[in-house]
C-alpha cells in the first residue's frame, strides 16, 4: 500500500513517514503543494494524507485538483477543529480528516479504514458551481433542477467537466464527442456548445462555459 504525505512541517513530515513505514506503508512525503500535486498525479498511491496549511498551493487548492482526476482516498489534516475547515474538506471530496495535535494510533487507525474501503473508483460525480453530473447514472442538474441532455450534449459537459479549466480546442472537442475528425468543419461544436449552454448556462449564473477567442471553449467558474 502506497501513501503520499503532503506536509511542509519537517517534524509532522517525518514522524508520518517513520511510523506509517514501521506499519508496512511505502510513504512518500511530499513538502509543499506543488511537489504534492506533481506526485500525486505521477504515480498511483492506494492513500494521501493533505496538511490544509501548504505553502504555495495549499491543501484545498490540491485537493480539488486531485478530485478533477481520481478518487484516491484523502485523508485532510487541519490545525484549527473549524467546523468550517471540516466541511470545506468533505465538500471538496476529502473522505476524512483528523484535527492536529493527532496521536498516532488515531492515524492509523483512520488510514486502516480509509485502505479498506478497497481501490479508488473511477470519478463518478462531477461538481462546479452548483452544476453536478452523475457518470453513472448520467444524470445532470444545476442548482437542484434536473436537465435532460442529448447523448452528445452529456458527453460533450462531461468532457468539459473531465478537464475543468482548460481549453479545449474545436478539433479537440470535436474528436472527442463524435469521435470524428471535423477539422473541415467544426462549426458543428459551436451548435453543440449553443445547445448545451441553453440548457446548462442561460438561465443561471454563474456562466461555467466560457468561449477562448481563436482557441476553443473552457468550462470553470471564472475568478
Ligand atoms: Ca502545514
Amino acid at each position: 500500500m502506497r501513501i503520499l504525505v503532503v506536509e511542509d512541517e519537517p517534524k509532522a513530515a517525518d514522524y508520518l513517514r517513520k511510523g506509517l513505514g514501521e506499519s508496512g506503508y511505502l510513504v512518500e512525503v511530499a513538502h509543499n503543494g506543488l511537489d504534492g500535486q506533481f506526485l500525486s498525479q505521477e504515480s498511483d498511491f492506494d492513500l494521501i494524507i493533505l496538511d490544509v496549511m501548504l505553502p504555495g498551493l495549499d491543501g484545498w487548492q490540491l485537493l480539488r485538483s486531485i478530485r478533477r482526476k481520481s478518487a484516491v482516498p484523502v485523508l485532510f489534516l487541519t490545525a484549527r477543529d473549524s467546523v468550517d475547515d471540516r466541511v470545506k474538506g468533505l465538500e471538496l471530496g476529502a473522505d476524512d480528516y483528523l484535527v492536529k495535535p493527532f496521536s498516532y494510533a488515531e492515524l492509523l487507525a483512520r488510514v486502516r479504514t480509509l485502505l479498506r474501503r478497497g481501490p479508488p473508483r473511477e470519478v463518478e460525480l462531477f461538481r462546479v458551481a452548483d452544476l453536478q453530473l452523475e457518470v453513472l447514472s448520467r444524470r445532470v442538474t444545476r442548482g437542484g433542477d434536473r436537465i435532460t441532455l442529448t447523448n452528445q450534449e452529456f458527453s460533450l459537459l462531461h468532457l468539459l467537466l473531465a478537464r475543468e479549466g482548460e481549453v479545449l480546442s474545436r478539433p479537440q472537442i470535436a474528436s472527442h464527442v463524435w469521435q470524428m475528425n471535423f477539422d473541415s468543419d467544426t462549426n458543428v461544436v459551436d451548435v453543440a456548445i449553443r445547445r448545451l449552454r441553453a440548457k446548462i448556462d442561460d438561465p443561471y449564473a454563474p456562466k461555467l462555459i466560457h468561449t477562448v477567442r481563436g482557441m476553443g471553449y473552457k468550462l470553470e467558474v471564472a475568478e
